[in-house]
């Protein structure tokens, strides 16, 4: 099914946007999987929407935390990196003879940067759902994870500004939306 299809059979339910997930398989070639980021312009997710034979099953889809390939630190991309290209294994200036190390740039623990059990990449990724969830920027979210809500925490995130201004319009949601797995009943 194509990415056009599917946005025309939920355009009713308020879908502005679809983009299907695709993995890949061997020699990078890329096929598509049974679920889509779907756009839906909706105060509310839903947790089913109708798309015809078929009920499909609604997951908020939380985007994730952005790490830059240059530096490898989290919060901005490479495009608005001041820093200096690191290896993500051990954390050094980028050398081309071995790493005689393993450290993470974000915790300074012994593992890869890249690896996603890192304490600091699921607390990003912690912010980024509650941000998701929440519809709020990303200052307010990291203040909530952080238990400083409230007027007090404010001034605190001046310095992760920037940070929301790369983030999507609140307004369109993204959910993942796996359209084959609930068929509907004809009764
Ligand atoms: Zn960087
Ligand atoms: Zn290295
Ligand atoms: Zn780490």
């Amino acid at each position: 099914m194509k990415e056009e299809e599917i946005l025309e059979g939920l355009h009713a339910q308020g879908a502005t946007e679809v983009q299907i997930i695709k993995r890949k398989e061997k020699e990078d070639k890329l096929v598509n999987t049974k679920m889509a980021i779907v756009t839906l312009k909706k105060p509310k997710i839903p947790r089913k929407v109708d798309f015809g034979l078929y009920m499909l099953k609604v997951e908020l889809y939380v985007p994730r935390p952005m790490r830059c390939t240059m530096c490898m630190r989290l919060g901005h991309t490479k495009k608005w990196c001041k820093g200096e290209q690191v290896c993500a294994k051990c954390s050094k200036p980028m050398h081309l003879n071995q790493c005689n190390e393993t450290k993470c740039i974000s915790c300074g623990e012994n593992h890869h940067t890249l690896d996603k059990n890192c304490p600091v990449y699921l607390d990003e990724y912690e912010i980024q759902r509650i941000r998701t969830e929440k519809r709020i920027a990303y200052g307010e979210a990291r203040r909530i994870r952080r238990g400083l809500s409230g007027p007090t925490g404010r001034n605190q995130d001046n310095i992760r500004k920037n940070d929301t201004n790369n983030n999507q319009d609140n307004n369109h949601r993204k959910h993942n939306t796996n359209y084959n797995k609930h068929r509907k009943h004809d009764t």
